[in-house]
């Protein structure tokens, strides 16, 4: 309160408060916000596209989407990201099917997303960079625990898309290393282990250390191997899965993956103590 009292700041800060045009540029900065949560939900409605196409050798761009129930195509204006689903109250116009929760969630999921990185990093390579692999990582979780498989669709031009963002923000050296070492890591892993983990997990985290390099990585790493052990037990110990069941890695990678850019150095100045 002190700084409020009369008298009690110098006079040219209590102009220049003043004097600034109420509110303009904060407006504005809020009206980019949405505009960039509303990108977001347009293109987690595309990545609900590639989960769904991509793993089925479909292509993503044509024809538009079908209800997969009756095969209906969906009406424009039902398909609006979220709206369209609420409007629906979540059944297909045409036959009453249900329509998973997920499409929604992950429109939202994604708009989240890019409003974090937009309120980070504003419009800047980093921004572009991120959101590319954000959603990278968001269609790889929903398409490996449908279908246990990480498309080389993804990995092979997400690798390259991390070293061209790792070029760009000049740190190519450092994610080269990264990659190298996420993939010799799972490389390692896949041959002691003998299963559970595959080949698409070692190319998910050459991509992974592609985009978020030395030491977001390890901190990406630990935290996928802790979540994905952590569902696994409580799996096997709910009898959901046997231990003889394999459980897709991909998804705990991409969420350790997500973390690790979102939060990763405020956990490491945390963990090192500073
Ligand atoms: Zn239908």
């Amino acid at each position: 309160m002190r700084g409020f009292v009369e008298g009690a700041l110098p006079r040219a800060y209590y102009f220049e408060y003043v004097d600034r045009s109420p509110g303009i540029a904060h407006n504005h900065d809020v009206m980019l916000a949405i505009l960039v949560f509303l990108i977001g939900l347009v293109l987690g409605s595309f990545a609900n596209v590639v989960i769904y196409r991509l793993p089925r050798g479909e292509s993503i761009l044509f024809p538009g989407s079908k209800c997969p129930h009756c095969g209906h195509p969906i009406r424009p204006y039902d398909n609006i990201p979220v709206v369209g689903y609420l409007l629906l109250r979540g059944r297909c116009r045409d036959c009453g099917a249900l329509i998973s929760l997920r499409y929604p969630l992950v429109e939202l999921v994604s708009g989240i997303f890019l409003l974090l990185l937009y309120r980070r990093y504003g419009f800047s390579p980093a921004f572009f960079g991120y959101s590319l692999f954000s959603l990278m990582l968001l269609a790889i979780f929903f398409i490996d625990l449908d279908h246990r498989i990480i498309p080389n669709l993804l990995t092979y031009p997400g690798i390259a898309a991390g070293l061209i963002f790792s070029t760009l923000t000049g740190r190519l050296t450092n994610a080269i290393g990264a990659a190298l070492g996420a993939g010799l890591f799972f490389v390692v892993v896949i041959l002691v282990s003998r299963g559970g983990m595959g080949w698409g997990d070692a190319k998910l985290g050459a991509m992974m250390g592609a985009f978020l390099g030395w030491p977001l990585i390890a901190v990406a790493l630990v935290i996928s191997f802790v979540f994905g052990g952590i569902v696994g037990l409580l799996l096997v110990l709910l009898k959901l899965r046997t231990r003889k069941d394999v459980i897709p890695f991909g998804p705990a990678l991409a969420l350790g993956g997500m973390i690790a850019l979102l939060w990763g150095e405020a956990l490491l100045r945390w963990y090192l103590g500073r």
